[in-house]
């Protein structure tokens, strides 16, 4: 069952992944080649619980980090550990909080340092398709058209889209109906209200869009080893343009003030 947010739900909503926007901003202030992925979640955690919060993923199912932090050929669901990213790396990053009784949800893949051209091309790519995804969350709109967006933004530049990892409905559960594929056809599915809030999330390809899962019981990586990135905003559908609730403006700022040229431009 859907449940359809009223507007102060909606602004709850929006308070958490506002915090997660900002957390992340956190995150970027931070990232660096040399740091560790779990030193990057000890900086989140903190963030959060000086906000009145409580990291969202933390304990879910049992996981162990408050950000999921996928490198390279991880596509998503990556645990907070000992590795060091490096220069050349791309490395996707997840967060979710729980306030005031509702999460928030947001991603976002980062370059540590100079990354080759065809990488950067990827996220570009990916971050087009949340964009385009984000455009047709309106009311009248289907799922499909989501879907549709970001499949054919994808597959149009030359990657593939993974299939089993989707978005997702959220609001005082982490993931609720429906699921908000990243491949689908115009027109089908679900018609589109005022007073759904899901999250958009794309998830691409530089190679194959087969996924595998490490042994880890969480990470999720591409089969063919090439990278892979995620882009993820919670929104609320409305009559005219989508409203999201996430932001990425945090990192951004936190990036030009680091120079850090992994700034993605729209
Ligand atoms: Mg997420
Ligand atoms: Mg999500």
């Amino acid at each position: 069952m859907i449940e359809y947010k009223s507007e102060s739900e909606i602004e709850l909503i929006r308070e958490s992944s506002l915090l997660v926007a900002k957390t992340l901003g956190e995150v970027a202030k931070n990232i660096r080649p040399g740091i560790k992925t779990i030193e990057l979640d000890k900086i989140a955690e903190e963030f959060i619980r000086d906000n009145g919060a409580v990291p969202g993923f933390k304990g879910y199912q049992g996981f162990s980090g408050t950000l999921c932090v996928s490198p390279n050929e991880q596509i998503v669901h990556g645990i907070p550990g000992n590795r060091e990213l490096k220069e050349g790396d791309i490395v996707s990053i997840d967060c979710g909080v729980l306030k005031n009784g509702y999460y928030g949800d947001c991603a976002y893949t980062f370059a540590i340092g100079e990354i080759d051209e065809s990488t950067r091309r990827l996220l570009n790519v990916t971050y087009q398709c949340l964009m385009l995804g984000i455009e047709k969350a309106v009311e009248g709109n289907t799922l499909g058209d989501i879907s549709h967006a970001i499949q054919s933004n994808a597959e149009n530049a030359g990657y593939s889209v993974v299939r089993e990892l989707v978005g997702h409905g959220l609001g005082k559960n982490l993931h609720e109906p429906p699921e908000v594929p990243n491949f689908g056809k115009k027109g089908k599915g679900l018609r589109l209200r005022q007073g759904l809030v899901i999250a958009i999330e794309p998830m691409i390809n530089l190679g194959k869009r087969f996924v595998v899962q490490e042994k880890d019981g969480w990470t999720i990586r591409t089969t063919d080893q090439k990278p892979s990135a995620h882009y993820e905003h919670t929104i609320a559908v409305r009559k005219e343009k989508a409203d999201i609730l996430s932001s990425f403006a945090y990192i951004q700022e936190s990036l030009k003030n680091n120079n850090n040229n992994s700034l993605i431009i729209q």
